[in-house]
């Protein structure tokens, strides 16, 4: 990785040159065209340049899947190995994918347009390292004995699911879809995993390198293609027994109806967020606060399912909070992500830098001061837009309540801390939330009644895979990582045994 970290622009470039992504989907261990031969384009959000096509599996593609799925699953060539042996399987898996940095790196930098120097620092590194930690998890985990009388043995066991449909957005491909392969297989299921269609790339290589670590035929398919053909056909598919799903709120109520409407499978969903940050009169020091303000936004260009995308703050400090983070904003280097020197990279497509200008507009028209907004680079052929600041937004307008999934940072002032809080609490969301104060008492109460999966004291986005990630209201229902995700992927067994 150092060396990676070393390389230039120039650098960079050479080695897309030489890249040839594949882009046929997986299943039973080997890639195979879509069975209709239908492809689509994947290009890149820096240029708009073709970077391969890739299958367009639909609903006979999924079937080929998921039979392939369940064989493995009925035969017990996955599940039915002991723990260390999977493991073993799994912990060599995450050495490959460290091994394939670069591939990996830019296969996600090119397809969906993140800073190559982030894919190479978080991306890569952070997939590996969520696989290996449910590898060294999967053998330290035991069963239960009920407290009976002398006469029976109650035992009550975790067993895997059986096959597990995985549908993942493009915004964090690999790292997202280690959060659900991991805990799925070390559990013991199948798993067949539909990539987001702006960035299939990286996870048909991940398949790949799966196979190569030991995991048998079948037990871990991919099938790329468009939500509405293959999202759909999985979520619908008789044979499949849990839907993990990552992505819009919109798409995550399809999920349930389709679950609903065909064998009613189990649907856990992380479906985004509005997180606010609340900076109190007492925040201290500004100048950290702005610093996570300005990157808590603009990292990956905003498309983070928990960016903090409204700053609420106390009238006491506004001003001075405002104008620091305006004067970080105006650091960022927006530019071609293969440039080391980049700090924040383009929107993944066209369609979704329409979507961000539109709310600038939407924001412009409800009264909101705009600075930045506009879209930058146009000659590149990519799709960037400049960090961009909402200020003054009404409370009940659209960019205070939707989530935009770019670099726009919508801003609220309150007086006091009962306004503040239900400033921040005004959302349908629940996903994130941090509080800005020096009161560890305040800290402390504000924590407990903002409603968001993650509260963060004093620092904004700090992660790692021991701490549970997911929402409360519309922001979805489970968790994923940490130990409590391996329960998303296991039923309980009580088994009951007379003893007299
Ligand atoms: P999306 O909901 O459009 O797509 C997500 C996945 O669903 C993709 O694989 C897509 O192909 C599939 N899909 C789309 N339409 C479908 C349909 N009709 N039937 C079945 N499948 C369908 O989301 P996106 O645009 O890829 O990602 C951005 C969204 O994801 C944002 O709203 C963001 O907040 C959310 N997100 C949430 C989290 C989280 O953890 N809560 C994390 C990352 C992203």
């Amino acid at each position: 990785m150092t060396g990676l970290l070393d390389r230039t622009h120039d650098d960079w470039l050479a080695a897309a040159t030489s890249l040839v992504p594949e882009g046929r989907m997986y299943v039973d261990g080997d890639y195979h065209a879509a069975a209709s031969g239908e492809t689509f384009e994947s290009r890149s959000p820096r240029d708009g340049g073709l970077v391969a096509p890739v299958a367009r599996g639909d609903a006979a593609d999924v079937d080929r899947a998921v039979a392939a799925a369940r064989a493995a699953f009925a035969d017990g060539r996955w599940h039915q190995r002991s723990p260390r042996s999977r493991q073993q399987v799994l912990r060599r898996w995450a050495d490959l994918i460290r091994e394939h940095t670069e591939e990996l790196a830019l296969l996600e930098t090119l397809d969906m347009g993140k800073p190559v120097v982030e894919s190479v620092r978080l991306d890569v590194t952070a997939a590996a390292g969520c696989i290996q930690w449910y590898a060294e998890a999967l053998d330290k985990i035991y069963d239960e004995v009920a407290p009976t009388g002398p006469h029976q043995l109650v035992t009550i066991t975790r067993e895997p699911l059986g096959v597990v449909g995985a549908v993942v957005p493009w915004n964090y491909p690999l790292i997202i879809a280690s959060w659900k392969l991991a805990p799925a297989l070390a559990t013991g299921n199948s798993v067949v995993l539909k990539p987001a269609e702006q960035s299939s790339l990286s996870a048909l290589l991940l398949a790949r390198l799966a196979s190569e670590a030991g995991l048998p035929d079948g037990v871990l398919g991919v099938v790329p293609g468009l939500g509405p053909e293959a999202g759909q056909a999985l979520g619908r598919h008789g044979d499949v027994d849990k839907i993990a799903f990552t992505g819009s709120g919109e798409v995550g109520k399809a999920f349930l109806r389709y679950a609903g409407e065909s064998n009613g499978k189990q649907v856990q969903l992380e479906a985004g967020g509005k997180s606010p940050q609340l900076v109190l009169a007492d925040a201290g020091d500004l100048d950290a606060v702005a610093q996570s303000v300005a990157w808590g936004i603009c990292y990956n260009a905003g498309q983070t399912c928990n960016a903090g995308s409204r700053l609420v703050v106390d009238r006491a400090v506004r001003d001075e909070l405002l104008a620091k983070v305006l004067a970080i904003n105006a650091t960022f280097v927006v530019g071609d992500p293969l440039d080391p020197a980049t700090t924040m990279g383009p929107i993944v497509d066209e369609a979704q830098l329409r979507r961000v200008l539109g709310y600038v507009d939407a924001g412009r028209e409800d009264g909101a001061k705009v600075t930045g907004g506009e879209r930058v680079r146009v000659g590149s052929g990519g799709f960037f837009v400049e960090p961009t600041v909402l200020d003054q937004v009404a409370s009940g307008s659209r960019v205070a309540r939707e989530e935009i999934f770019g670099p726009v940072l919508a801003v609220q002032e309150f007086s006091g801390l009962e306004e503040g809080v239900a400033l921040a609490n005004a959302t349908d969301y629940g996903l994130a939330a941090s509080v800005w104060t020096r009161d560890i008492g305040t800290a402390h109460r504000v924590a407990r009644r903002l409603r968001a999966g993650t509260v963060w004291v004093n620092t904004f986005d700090a992660t790692d895979v021991f701490a549970p990630f997911g929402g409360f209201k519309q922001s979805g229902a489970g968790r994923d990582k940490s130990l409590h995700a391996l329960t998303e992927y296991t039923g309980l067994k009580t088994t009951w045994i007379d003893l007299s």
